[in-house]
């Protein structure tokens, strides 16, 4: 804090004034402080500012400082309208008298008590600030209280944050060993219930031996126990499937129209011959068409509609599908039924759950059906609700994306790599898990890499067939099928064994994917950093060239583009000779084609700087040209170039053929599968 110094010590503190007047005693100039304290202004006689009386001794003053120098000459000067006494020095000068005053001692007493009322100020300040002070320092005390107080809570925030961790930890843990056991539970039951469903089965078809009433009736029962039992671990262990995420989409495209056909005659058996229950199918419009997991929405829709004919006794139960906002689907299925009644209504949806009443009695059921059909739902992106009403029939609603998120994600993926970017080195990927696919495709696409992704071994040839990769990252544990001849094949084949493979799985197959070839063997995850560094590390070992291309002509370097698709070369393209040697020392290419008529330079100025920089001087470079050559330009340019074309003449062909050549020529060149395709 500061505390403005007080008008009064200032002027004590300054007690000298300094005045300079003409022969005839008018001020021409004086310093601040004499402005100040005398109240002067230039023009004003000295003489004036005297007081009443002893104006004489002013004169005097002047007269004598005006022809020499004059010490301790004493007059009497009004400060704010009081008499004060001066000691003054002059002397003259150019002309004028300079004057420097201070104010005596016998002014003193004045300034004194001036100054004892300035102290007091001070000290009435000093205790001011003292006061502040404490108060600050009580504030600091009280702040490092509550510091304290902070910390502590802090620490006990943190020690339940790591409790809850735990907690967390564990109840993951413990809901991951549910769903293994569940799932290998079910597992396990399908096969013996599969045995006891046909032998059932069996014993009730009359070719094998007649039974008697009581026995046909037991066997029904246990065929039909047998049967709920089986509903129960199929759908226990899509749910499993569901909760531990290992759910798989298989979207297909379909029409809803058909998509409802197929579903009414997959329930019209369900409907009894005397049934009071009507099935109504309304006509859905005939273009729209649905790209997700049809088994999926079968599923669900299934499921809805046996519970809706198994709680309505009579009147109709109705199945349609409309468009809802935001390009979805919206499937509902209504009945006449029992209804739900609202503090139900969230229940139904959890596993296990049925609602009472005399009906639910006499209808077969797990209780898991709902739940199963909302995990669907949400799988497909979408979702189930329910509007009811007890005694007045439900309504369920099942909207979801009429085109799955995930497949247009993968349309566009897949639209990207067809097109091979110039500048990126195409890797490719084969995974049949889409999140790990889009996973990858975003940790590339910030690289100098672009994903061709691929998630079957066929998929993976065909694409192998276009574009030579730079690098493949492959899972060798595809759904439905193993890669592992795959990688083999690859490592086999003398086209593609130098491809460098990295192996990215779930489980440790280290030994056998190194046996058969891989490079690099990884356990996912796979975090971004680490990829992008292997690739690279793996890339530069392998045979991707960049290539930059040297012509103003717009149609040449678009040929030339063409020709070179999908081969494992990376170009770019300069159409200025200038623009084409700053690419070159920028990228450093592997090989340069260079137009020999170029606008602003010739080829041999473009040959002379390149050959001059020890960056670009070993960088092959081959000249491209429609001209008919001189013998002696001809001679020059062999000097300094590998190989001359004649534009004319160039095809794929001649254009591998040339590039591998000088490649080879500088010892880059591998045989990069061109000839394969060549
Ligand atoms: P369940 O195998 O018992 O049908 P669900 O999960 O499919 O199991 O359904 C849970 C419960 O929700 C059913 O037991 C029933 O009580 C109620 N419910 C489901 N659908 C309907 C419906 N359309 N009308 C009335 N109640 C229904």
């Amino acid at each position: 804090m500061t505390t403005p110094v007080p008008a009064s010590l200032w002027h004590f503190l300054s007690r000298e004034v300094a005045l300079v007047c003409d022969a005839s005693g008018t001020l021409t100039w004086m310093d601040e402080r004499a402005a100040r304290l005398l109240e002067a202004v230039p023009g004003q006689s000295l003489r004036a500012l005297a007081a009443q009386g002893t104006e004489d001794k002013v004169d005097r003053l002047i007269t004598l400082a005006r022809d020499e120098r004059v010490e301790r000459w004493e007059a009497i000067l009004c400060v704010g309208g009081v008499p004060r006494t001066f000691a003054f020095r002059g002397a003259p000068h150019e002309g004028s008298v300079a004057l420097v005053g201070s104010l005596v001692p016998e002014d003193y007493a004045d300034s004194l008590s001036q100054v004892s009322e300035t102290m007091s100020e001070l000290a009435a300040l000093h205790r001011e600030t003292e006061r502040q002070q404490r108060e600050l320092k009580r504030r600091a005390d009280e702040l490092t209280r509550l510091n304290r107080d902070l910390e502590e809570s802090n620490r006990g925030v943190r020690t339940l944050h790591a409790e809850l961790d735990e907690k967390t930890e564990s109840l993951v843990r413990a809901a991951e060993i549910k769903s293994r056991v569940v799932a290998n539970v079910s597992h396990e039951f399908r096969t013996p219930l599969h045995s006891i469903l046909g032998l059932a089965r069996l014993l009730l078809n009359p070719a094998n031996g007649a039974l008697s009433a009581e026995q046909q009736k037991q066997v029904q029962f246990i065929r039909s126990s047998g049967e709920a039992l089986f509903e129960l671990v199929n759908n226990l262990l899509d749910l499993s499937k569901m909760e531990s995420g290992k759910a798989t989409l298989r979207p297909v495209r379909f029409s809803a129209s058909d998509f409802l056909g197929a579903l009414r005659g997959m329930i019209r058996p369900l409907v009894l011959a005397d049934s009071r229950v009507e099935l109504r199918f309304e006509e859905p419009p005939a273009d729209l068409a649905l790209e997700t997991d049809e088994a999926k929405v079968s599923q669900v829709l299934r499921n809805l509609m046996s519970n809706a004919l198994k709680f309505t006794e009579k009147g109709h139960v109705t199945v349609s599908a409309e468009r809802g906002p935001e390009d979805t689907v919206c499937f509902r299925v209504s009945d006449t039924g029992i209804g739900i009644a609202p503090e139900h209504q969230t229940h139904i949806f959890e596993e296990f759950t049925q609602v009472e009443s005399p009906l639910q009695k006499r209808v077969k059921g797990t209780g898991l059906g709902l739940a199963l059909s909302r995990r669907l739902a949400e799988f497909l992106g979408g979702s189930l609700t329910v509007q009811s009403a007890p005694g007045r029939g439900s309504t369920f609603t099942f909207t979801l994306p009429r085109v799955h998120p995930e497949v247009e994600e993968m349309l566009g993926m897949a639209e990207r790599s067809q097109q091979l970017e110039p500048g990126r080195a195409p890797v490719l990927v084969l995974e049949d898990d889409r999140q790990t696919l889009f996973l990858y495709e975003k940790y590339l696409s910030r690289s100098g890499f672009q994903v061709l992704p691929v998630r079957t071994v066929d998929e993976a040839r065909r694409t192998l067939q276009r574009v030579r990769p730079a690098a493949v990252v492959m899972d060798v544990m595809l759904e439905g099928e193993t890669s592992w001849s795959f990688l083999s094949e690859l490592k086999g084949n003398e086209a593609t064994c130098d491809i460098p493979i990295l192996v990215v799985t779930l489980m440790d197959r280290e030994q056998k994917a190194r046996a058969l070839g891989a490079d690099e063997f990884w356990l996912k995850p796979v975090g971004e950093e680490q990829l992008l560094r292997k690739l690279a590390e793996m890339a530069r070992s392998g045979p991707v060239h960049k290539l930059l291309i040297i012509d103003d002509d717009d149609v040449h370097r678009y040929l030339l583009r063409q020709l070179l698709k999908d081969t494992p070369y990376v170009l770019s393209e300069a159409a200025t000779g200038p623009e084409g040697i700053q690419l070159a020392r920028e990228q450093l290419p592997d090989l340069i084609f260079l137009d020999f008529v170029l606008p602003d330079m010739t080829a041999f100025d473009v040959l002379d700087e390149l050959k001059t920089d020890p960056r670009t001087r070993d960088i092959p470079v081959i000249i491209h040209t429609s001209h008919q050559l001189q013998e002696e330009e001809r001679r020059r340019l062999e000097k300094g170039t590998s190989t001359i074309l004649a534009k004319h003449k160039l095809s794929r062909e001649v254009a591998i053929t040339r590039i591998r050549d000088a490649l080879h020529k500088t010892g880059l060149g591998t045989d990069a599968g061109e000839s394969r395709r060549g």
